[in-house]
């Protein structure tokens, strides 16, 4: 990772070079042409706030945290004379190894998702969602200086003018920080505008308003004061040096701190020469001078939003405060700002973004999912316990009057006031989801978005199950290109119809070309198409909606209502056809559990179903698809299949005589392990031996193009297909050859 390593610990410098694509993605920003660049204040500002969340975090259980300072507070200092722009925080700060890390080398998924999301036109403000907002920094800078001091380590300093490399080295000149970080950004020749106090007053109340610690930013003030004429001289000087120290100065509170004593000690001078010479001061001349002073003004002085009453809330502020939240770009999609007092006092606001993040269902956790904090103390961001896992879209922040300030994550577990809190939070979701359901096309938006939590909610939270099952909304056989929802299904359910249909599959074309559904379709019946990974999750637990039983058309099992005649036709199939479902059974053995009349076909032959509580098709195929699945427990959780045959077929009419003349045709094996695999195929399972099946299919087509064995080239080099002798003949009237292409299709099985 180092390019060209020095000796450092003495504070030599050691150069590292960028993991590749964030190289990529500071060219991008430096060479690129945005606009919207003020929104690198957002970010390190962010950042700051970030790690000032951290040390409180740890000062909670361990109070000397705090040892290398109390203050918690954001700096900035914008200074026209170098054309910098300082950042500082008090906050947790970085060991040398952090800096290598975190800003430098350590890759990001979201780094190439950004880069793709530029690509495809989205905005520079979106950095934050992403994860890599510090290189925002080069929108307005062109060399940067990281100064940085951990608990835990020393003082050093991270810079780069970009162009694929940084540099570290411990800090043993510079001013010591005490704790935090502190960031000099040197600007680009066009960007001095972030130097003026206005601009970036604007930018703070934009962007950063909400922030819960004080953002103080260094004013250059100036202030009128009189003077008597004899004392003039000496204290213009003062006052000139004054202010060019300041200048000069790295550390503007110090130089503030001393002009403002200067200044006293001003006051003081004139309070001695009123009392000793007052008759005389009236008649000395007085002059009025001009003085320039540094001061500090906080930019962000409101109390939280979450404690002030909603009705004084505007939908604005919510917005704003949101997007500091989350970083999100975009105005949130809803909001819930709520109280709940009695036994238990919290506050709450949580929000509904009108997006996922990219990486919501990645293992990496959420960032500022629901941020805690106890009477207005923020104690931890991502409090998982507060919400559960298939709710994680959900932002927000909760303020308890009742839980410790010391809690720890290990003792979060067995809270019981963090137990009621997130019941009553899930119940507050609900009530959100519930109001954006109000609305059609709000409605479209959170489902296109957040459909998978929804139907994970099924699967995890059984309280609700029955709740979400009302925002689960599927395409089905009749509904075209809308959606629906299973109330409006049952609505629409035929008088002699007692269950929901429903089919699971890889997607909606898939599904609707499927063997399974077209007897239902043709008999009139609607169809679920469920084409999501998650559906087959969500459905299992499910199982029935509004008394009425959810039920696969793939699976054993499917009763389609039948009128008299139609119940003594399925009889009398059953009855004809039993001794060859007997011959089928014997010869897949124990590749199926049985070979059964179907009543769900109409234009196949014959078709593979699942055992009502084994894998579908659609499962097996997601199980087989997870790569770090134990396959051990494919065994035995694999799909159990069903062969259903279709009594209408004329392919099997035909087999059925031909078992009817001869019960021994060697060539019924042949070709009932043909149709097998076929189904298997058409079913949606995978093969297991699909060169098998290959094998099978080509001597089906030379039989069709009529090739003989004897036309067989040389030159063919399919190992497995039968040589010159043994070419097959599946034809009806040759059942020889056929026999012994059965036989040694035999041994290879
Ligand atoms: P993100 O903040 O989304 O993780 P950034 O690119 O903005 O992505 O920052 C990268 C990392 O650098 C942060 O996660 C944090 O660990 C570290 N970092 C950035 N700024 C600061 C800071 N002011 N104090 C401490 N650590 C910081």
């Amino acid at each position: 990772m180092s390019d060209q390593k020095m000796e450092s610990d003495s504070g030599e410098v050691e150069t590292f070079a960028f993991q590749a694509e964030i190289a990529q993605l500071m060219s991008l920003i430096i060479n690129t042409f945005y606009s919207n660049k003020e929104v690198f204040l957002r970010e390190v500002i962010s950042n700051a706030s970030d790690a000032l969340d951290k040390v409180r975090y740890e000062s909670l259980t361990d109070p000397s945290k705090l040892d290398t300072g109390k203050e918690l507070y954001i700096k900035i200092i914008p200074d026209k004379a170098s054309n910098t722009f300082t950042i500082i925080d008090t906050g947790i700060g970085m060991t040398k190894a952090d800096l290598v890390n975190n800003l430098g080398t350590i890759a990001r998924s979201g780094t190439r998702a950004f880069m793709e999301a530029l690509q495809a036109g989205a905005d520079i403000s979106m950095i934050g969602q992403f994860g890599v907002g510090f290189y925002s920094c080069y929108l307005i800078a062109d060399r940067v200086v990281v100064t940085s001091k951990n608990n835990d380590d020393e003082q050093y300093v991270w810079e780069s003018s970009a162009g694929g490399s940084f540099t570290i080295k411990r800090d043993t000149t510079g001013e010591p920080i005490g704790r935090g970080t502190k960031i000099v950004l040197y600007l680009k020749e066009d960007q001095s505008e972030y130097l003026e106090e206005k601009r970036v007053k604007e930018v703070v109340k934009k962007h950063s308003q909400f922030i819960g610690y004080p953002i103080k930013l260094l004013v250059q003030k100036e202030r009128e004061k009189e003077i008597s004429d004899d004392e003039d001289d000496t204290k213009d000087e003062k006052k000139e040096k004054t202010t060019e120290e300041k200048k000069d100065d790295d550390s503007k509170k110090e130089a503030d701190d001393e002009s403002k004593a200067k200044v006293e000690e001003l006051d003081e001078d004139e309070d001695d020469e009123d009392k000793t010479n007052k008759k005389d001061s009236d008649k000395k001349k007085k002059k009025k001078i001009k003085e320039k002073y540094t001061d500090e003004e906080e930019l962000n002085k409101q109390k939280p939003i979450w404690t002030r009453n909603p009705e004084d809330v505007s939908q604005e502020e919510y917005a704003e405060f949101y997007k500091q939240l989350t970083n999100d770009w975009e105005d949130h999609l809803a909001v819930k700002h709520f109280s709940v007092e009695g036994q238990l006092e919290f506050r709450a606001l949580l929000f509904i973004p009108k997006r996922a993040p990219f990486d919501l269902f990645e293992n990496r956790k959420q960032k500022n999912a629901i941020k805690l904090y106890v009477r207005r103390v923020f104690i931890m961001e991502n409090c998982e316990e507060l919400m559960p896992e298939y709710l994680n879209f959900i932002k927000g922040v909760v303020d308890s009057e009742d839980l410790p300030l010391n809690i720890s994550r290990e003792t979060l577990q067995q809270n019981k006031i963090l137990k009621v809190i997130r019941k009553n939070l899930v119940k507050k979701c609900m009530e959100l989801i519930e109001e954006i359901s109000e609305d059609k096309e709000s409605f479209k938006k959170f489902y296109e978005q957040f459909s998978r939590n929804l139907k994970l909610g099924i699967h995890e939270d059984s309280g609700n199950r029955k709740k979400i099952s009302d925002y689960l909304r599927y395409h089905t056989s009749t509904s075209g290109d809308e959606v629906s929802s299973l109330k409006d299904y049952v609505s629409r359910m035929k008088e002699n119809q007692k269950d929901i249909y429903y089919i699971t599959g890889e997607s909606r074309q898939h599904v609707e070309q499927s063997a399974f559904v077209e007897r239902v379709r043709k008999r009139g019946y609607e169809i679920l198409y469920m084409t999501e990974p998650i559906d087959e999750y969500c459905v299992q637990q499910l199982k029935e909606y509004d008394n009425k039983k959810l039920v696969s058309v793939t699976k054993e099992g499917l009763e389609l209502p039948e009128d008299e005649e139609e119940k003594k036709k399925r009889e009398q199939d059953k009855e004809k056809f039993e001794p060859l479902c007997k011959i089928m059974k014997d010869i897949l053995d124990k590749k199926v559990e049985k070979v059964i009349v179907s009543n769900r076909l109409v234009s196949s032959p014959c078709c593979i179903v699942t055992s009502q509580y084994g894998w579908s098709a659609n499962m097996e195929r997601i199980m087989k698809a997870q790569a770090l699945r134990d396959t051990s427990t494919m065994g035995y959780m694999a799909a159990k299949k069903h062969l259903e045959i279709n009594p209408d077929h004329s392919i099997m009419k035909t087999l059925k005589t031909k078992v009817d003349q001869d019960k021994n045709d060697k060539s019924v094996k042949d070709l009932v392990m043909l149709l097998y695999e076929t189904s298997l195929l058409a079913s949606g399972f995978t093969l297991e031996l699909p060169q098998q099946h290959a094998d099978r299919i080509f001597r089906m087509i030379k039989l069709g193009l009529g090739i003989d064995e004897e036309d067989v080239v040389s030159g063919d080099t399919d190992s497995t297909t039968a040589g010159k002798d043994d070419m097959p003949s599946l034809s009806e009237g040759d059942a020889t050859a056929a026999s012994a292409e059965a036989s040694r299709m035999e041994e290879v099985d």
